[in-house]
């Protein structure tokens, strides 16, 4: 959801001078505004952790970026998730070798 901009409230015919001296008259609805706009920052930080990917994964617990999963193969697959913008892998999370793709997705969103 795109955040709203404050222009969009005003009528197409305030001017930045209109706006101005609104607040300049009430502070008080400056000072409001200003609350509003830091509990809408902490929101979005409180929501950073459940923002998933396609995948299902979290963001990459280091750095926040979108993490990518694959399996090296074998007999037991060994699904890893891989962190393209940090380098980091979920080993170094203790996740070594998921048998499931789903398992591997359920360890790293624990940790992330
Ligand atoms: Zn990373």
């Amino acid at each position: 959801m795109e955040r709203p901009n404050i222009k969009n409230f005003f009528s197409e015919n305030t001017t930045p001078q209109m706006v101005n001296n609104l607040f300049l008259e009430q502070p008080e609805l400056y000072n409001y505004i200003q609350a509003l706009d830091n509990y809408i920052d902490y929101l979005s930080s409180q929501l950073e952790p459940l923002k998933k990917n396609a995948e299902g994964l979290l963001p990459c617990p280091f750095c926040k970026s979108e993490p990518q999963i694959a399996s090296l193969g074998g007999d037991k697959e060994n699904w890893i998730v891989l962190c393209p913008n940090c380098q980091r892998a979920s080993v170094e999370m203790g996740i070594n070798g998921a048998e499931t793709k789903e398992d591997c997705i359920a360890m790293w969103n624990e940790r992330a």
